[in-house]
């Protein structure tokens, strides 16, 4: 089955390289496919996170940047990007790395100009639960959320 990919590589992005949206997209449509190699080991500025100790190289997603308000979710057991909001043709495509990502390799300063930014994204880790609750967030971010804020509890008695 050969899967259609729906972004268009541009350079017009103040933090370098991104993609924007080939047509318009509606909300739940596959964007992209999201093929490469899995290894286990630390993350890379490219990588994406699939477990809690794998990391996937992305072969067709280099340039999927981050935004505090996303429209699109890195689904990393369907191995798709789906919109998350209706998108139109030629939008900016972004994702929220916090998503996929408990510590990140490369933190960085997010200038996604969103009134609700969080700051310099660093990974899921870092922040508290009640700002990830406002996110789509996949398994393995959700299942180390829930270790971490059970120890927590624990602390606080
Ligand atoms: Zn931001």
């Amino acid at each position: 089955m050969r899967h259609e990919s729906h972004v268009q590589e541009t350079s017009f992005h103040a933090g370098g390289k991104g993609y924007n949206a080939l047509r318009a997209l509606k909300v739940g449509e596959v964007v992209s496919p999201l093929t490469g190699r899995i290894r286990v080991g630390a993350p890379t500025v490219y990588s994406v996170q699939v477990s809690r100790d794998e990391h996937l190289d992305p072969e067709n997603l280099h340039f999927l940047n981050h935004s505090c308000v996303p429209n699109t979710f890195l689904d990393t057991e369907a191995s798709h990007v789906i919109a998350i909001r209706p998108i139109a043709e030629g939008e900016p495509l972004s994702f929220f790395y916090p998503s996929t990502e408990w510590e990140m390799g490369n933190p960085f300063p997010c200038a996604c100009g969103a009134t609700a930014c969080l700051g310099t994204i660093t990974g899921a880790s870092a922040l508290p639960a009640v700002v990830l609750e406002g996110y789509a967030l996949n398994a393995h971010i959700r299942e180390l959320l829930a270790e971490r804020d059970a120890t927590g509890a624990l602390v606080r008695d």
